[in-house]
C-alpha cells in the first residue's frame, strides 16, 4: 500500500473523537484516557510486522527490523494538556505509523525504523515536562524531587506512574532504547504564527531555544502618594517599567529570533495611596544563539542597574531557572530541507521556542531534526489549535520523504 496521508487526517480525527470531548483533547499522561489512545495506537499496526515494547519510563514503541540494526527513530507523544489541541503530538506518532506501514509494505528496509510515544511530555498533572524522553535520554536527574509530587487531587506521581507499570528508580533503564539510533526524526505543529505569516506549509527547524528565567527585585521606599514630591520619591515601579520597555529593544536589538518577556510584576505595597517599595519582575529571554542569550542577560542586568540609579532605587537578580539552546543536526537539517522542497516546493529555516522531547534527544547525542507543519493563528494547547488539511497531508509526506532519505543515509553507512 502507497502512502496514503489522508488516512492519518481520518486517524487524527478518530483518536480525537475516542480521547476528547466538547473542550477538547483528555489525553493527560496516566490516565485511563491516555491508556485508551495507547491501545488504539496498538491497533493501527494490526496486521503489520512492527513489535511492540513499553520500555521503563513508559515510552511505547513499534520496532521494524531491517537488515542492519542501527535504527532510525520516528518521535513524538500522544499525551495532551487537559482541554488540548488534536494534533499537539498527537500527528507526529499517527504520521509515523503511516510511514512505518509504508516501509513495512516495500520490505525489509535498510535500517531498523522505530516508532516512539513518549510519556508524558507535557507534564500536565505533575509539572514535570518531558518525562519519558528525559528517562530515555538519561538526563532526569530530579527522582528525588519527583516522588514527592501530587497531582491537584493529592495522588502522588510514584503512585501514578507506578499503576502503568513505571517506577522512578528504575525510569533511567530507558537509556538502552537510544543505543543504536543513528537519527531521530520529529513532525510537530509549529505552535506559533511563522508559517503561517510567511505563507509557507512547512519549515524546518534549527534547535530549541536556550532559556534564562530570572526573578528581579527593585527595591524603592513605600511613601505617602499625597505627601511626597514628585522629585523624591523613590519608586520601584517606575525603574521595573522602564526595564519592562528597555527588554523589548534589547530583544529588537539582538534579533534572529530573539524574544524577551516580563510576564509578571508584583507591587507592594500594592494600595493607591503609597508609592511602591518593591516591584517584582519575573523576565523569560530565549535565544538560538548561547553567546547571542549571554549578550542579552548581561544587557537587560546593565539597563537594570541605570534605571535603578536613574530612580534611587536597589535592583537584585535570582536565576529561576535556565536551559543552554539545543541544536539540530547540520547533516538532517539539509535532509529535511530537501524533503520539504519536494513536497512543497520551498523550504524555511526556524528556531523552536517551546521545547520538544527531540531536545532531550539530541542531548543524548542523536542527531536530530524537526520539521514544523503551520499552525493556524499560532494557537495550541486549546481546542482552537488547527492546521488546514491539505497541510496536514503535506507534513505526513514530508516525513516520509525525509525517513526516505535518513534511512537511505544511515543504510549506506554514510
Ligand atoms: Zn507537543
Amino acid at each position: 500500500m502507497p502512502l496514503d496521508p489522508s488516512r492519518t487526517v481520518a486517524e487524527l480525527r478518530e483518536l480525537a473523537e475516542l480521547t476528547g470531548d466538547e473542550n477538547g483533547a483528555q489525553r493527560v499522561a496516566w490516565t485511563e484516557t491516555w491508556e485508551r489512545a495507547r491501545g488504539w495506537l496498538r491497533e493501527r499496526f494490526a496486521g503489520v510486522p512492527v513489535e511492540e515494547t513499553i520500555d521503563a519510563a513508559g515510552n511505547q514503541w513499534f520496532t521494524l527490523r531491517g537488515a542492519s540494526d542501527r535504527a532510525v527513530l520516528i518521535g513524538g507523544h500522544i499525551d495532551s494538556v487537559p482541554n488540548g489541541g488534536w494534533l499537539d503530538g498527537s500527528l507526529n506518532v499517527i504520521a509515523g505509523v503511516e510511514v512505518l506501514r509504508r516501509i513495512a509494505e516495500e520490505g525489509t528496509p535498510a535500517t531498523t525504523v522505530r516508532l516512539v510515544s513518549w510519556a508524558d511530555e507535557e507534564g500536565a498533572r505533575f509539572g514535570r515536562s518531558l518525562f519519558g524522553s528525559s528517562a530515555a535520554a538519561g538526563s532526569m536527574a530530579d527522582q528525588d524531587e519527583l516522588s514527592s509530587r501530587r497531582d491537584v487531587e493529592g495522588m502522588s506521581l510514584p503512585d501514578a506512574v507506578g499503576a502503568y507499570g513505571v517506577s522512578l528508580e528504575r525510569a533511567l533503564d530507558a537509556r538502552t532504547e537510544l543505543e543504536g539510533a543513528a537519527a531521530y526524526l520529529e513532525l510537530h505543529i509549529e505552535q506559533g504564527p511563522v508559517l503561517e505569516g510567511l505563507g509557507l506549509p512547512l519549515g524546518v527547524v534549527l534547535g530549541t531555544f536556550g532559556v534564562e528565567r530570572h526573578q528581579i527585585t527593585f527595591t524603592g521606599q513605600a511613601a505617602h502618594a499625597g505627601s511626597t514630591p514628585m522629585d523624591q520619591r523613590r519608586d520601584a515601579l517606575a525603574a521595573a517599567a522602564k526595564l519592562e520597555l528597555e527588554i523589548r529593544e534589547i530583544a529588537r536589538r539582538t534579533g534572529a529570533g530573539a524574544v524577551c518577556t516580563m510576564g509578571s510584576v508584583v507591587t507592594k505595597p500594592g494600595i493607591v495611596t503609597s508609592v511602591v517599595e518593591t516591584a517584582v519582575c519575573l523576565l523569560d529571554q530565549r535565544h538560538l544563539d548561547a553567546d547571542r542569550l549571554a549578550e542579552m542577560l548581561s544587557n537587560g542586568q546593565a539597563a537594570s542597574r541605570r534605571f535603578a540609579q536613574e530612580e534611587d532605587v536597589e535592583v537584585e537578580w535570582e536565576r529561576v531557572w535556565s536551559i543552554e539552546p539545543i541544536l539540530f543536526d547540520e547533516s538532517l537539517i539539509e535532509l529535511a530541507d530537501e524533503a520539504v522542497r519536494e513536497v512543497a516546493g520551498e523550504s524555511h529555516r526556524l528556531p523552536s521556542g517551546p521545547l520538544h522531547d527531540a531536545a532531550e534527544v539530541a542531548r543524548a547525542g542523536v542527531p536530530t531534526v524537526m520539521l514544523f507543519v503551520q499552525s493556524l493563528r499560532g494557537l495550541s494547547h486549546t481546542k482552537l489549535e488547527d492546521t488546514k488539511d491539505e497541510h496536514l497531508e503535506l507534513s505526513v509526506r514530508a516525513l516520509d520523504a525525509l525517513a526516505g532519505r535518513t534511512i537511505s543515509r544511515v543504510g549506506s553507512g554514510s
